[in-house]
């Protein structure tokens, strides 16, 4: 036994069987196939399983799109495989800046003017983003965070220093009441658009109004919007015809989108601070410029026909689930909550039920997800299903029969 046993490692060990105990320990599955409704894991007996999975974020199914894995290629041959540093010293390729071009013009009906900032992931964009505002000048800031924000945007709060003040989740009034009460010489909201365990959107309309009467910045996580919701699926703002310099926009491209990143589109002034300040993203190597030739092609096809297609195919996968799943399990409390987006949680109560549900599901070859407190709420552990345009008819409808089969035979509690 290692000398450090008891020590650090010591406590490690104890902690982690602890969660072990408490059903709450994580572990890893290897993908031994493309992100896909059908994927091929390994098991933990090293057995290569199929399960028809409906975890993944890939909503339009372009991960695997034969014509972005062209692009990736194409892009390292001209660009080459790395970026060699970060973006203000001699990372930043036309790929990236062409790419930011495409996304300020996409963003621009609804962003005034708006100039787009390229980041290697959503989680290092609400990080700059959050503590780049913050750091503005002598004025001391607030930001008023919903409830149920994002892990990065939480995280990017707190490291901002900022002052930071909670509302409940929707909750406009609550809200109303505390800016009026603020004497922050910046405010600023900020709020997810779709709740990622929920699948619900936020008021943005009502908040956008907020920020204008009390003289305030709104910051919009659109990870679950970008690429699905609005026209050409330009995102949340557009499905609601929202247009403001006040807005200030981050968009993740490693779900719909297919590939990786993610981007804040803001006034130019806004996004040149960031340039100049932001420390997560001044000290970090630029993405592959690969990865940002490729994501100009997956803006094409979002923005396409075949965005149009892979949209329509997606609404039509959620409004079967939602007509068939609620008789499919009715009568013992399992609810599907009111989301109309591709995020559809089943509330099935405690985490036992939870994870029994996950683990039978899975003995028939589905993989869906069981989230559980402090993800969600004490006593709403649910199964996060994630349909994608990748889904046929066939695939749904063989989730909502097994739910369905397992719901009888069990009489609701597996
Ligand atoms: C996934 C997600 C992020 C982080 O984006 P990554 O590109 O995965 O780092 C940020 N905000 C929300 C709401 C998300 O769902």
């Amino acid at each position: 036994m290692s000398v450090l046993r008891g020590g650090l490692l010591g406590t490690l060990a104890e902690q982690l069987q602890a969660r072990r105990d408490q059903h709450a320990y994580r572990s890893l599955r290897v993908a031994e196939s493309p992100c896909g409704p059908h994927q091929r894991l390994r098991a933990e007996n090293g057995v290569v399983v199929e399960r028809l999975a409906f975890c993944s974020n890939d909503y339009l199914g372009l991960a695997h799109h034969p014509a972005l894995i062209d692009a990736l290629a194409e892009g390292a041959r001209r660009f080459g495989a790395g970026s060699g540093a970060s973006h203000l010293i001699n990372g930043h390729s036309r790929a990236h800046a062409d790419l930011e071009d495409q996304l300020a013009q996409l963003m621009s009906p609804w962003v005034p003017e708006a100039r787009a900032l390229f980041f290697c992931t959503g989680y290092m964009a609400n990080l700059a983003l959050l503590t780049g505002l913050a750091s503005a000048g002598d004025r001391s800031t607030t930001l008023f965070c919903e409830k149920l924000n994002h892990a990065s945007l939480i995280d990017g709060a707190k490291l901002s220093g900022a002052q930071v003040q909670r509302y409940p989740h929707a909750d406009t009034a609550r809200l109303g009441a505390l800016l009026a009460q603020s004497t922050a010489g910046l405010k600023i909201i900020v709020t997810d658009a779709v709740f990622s365990m929920d699948g619900c959107l936020a008021p943005l309309a009502e908040l956008l109004a907020l920020a204008e009467t009390h003289d305030a910045w709104l910051v919009v996580d659109d990870a679950h919007g970008f690429g699905v919701l609005g026209p050409q699926g330009q995102g949340s703002l557009a499905e609601l015809g929202l247009r403001s310099e006040r807005l200030i926009y981050m968009g993740t491209l490693g779900k719909a989108a297919g590939v990786g990143g993610a981007f804040v589109a803001a006034h130019p002034l806004l996004i040149e601070w960031l340039i100049n300040s932001a420390r997560p993203y001044i000290y970090t190597t630029a993405a592959p410029p690969a990865v940002a030739f490729a994501l100009q092609t997956s803006l094409d096809l979002i923005t396409g026909p075949e965005g149009d297609a892979r949209r329509t195919a997606l609404r039509a996968r959620i409004t079967q689930l939602r007509s068939h799943l609620p008789a499919a399990v009715a009568g013992r409390g399992w609810r599907l909550l009111d989301s109309p987006t591709a995020i559809q949680p089943l509330v099935v109560g405690d985490n036992a039920t939870a994870l029994a549900l996950t683990a039978a599901l899975e003995a028939h070859g589905l993989w869906v997800p069981a989230i559980r407190p402090p993800t969600v709420p004490v006593g709403a552990a649910r199964l996060r299903i994630a349909l994608s345009a990748a889904h046929t008819e066939a695939d749904v409808a063989h989730l909502v029969q097994v739910l369905h089969a397992l719901h009888v035979l069990t009489g609701g509690a597996p």
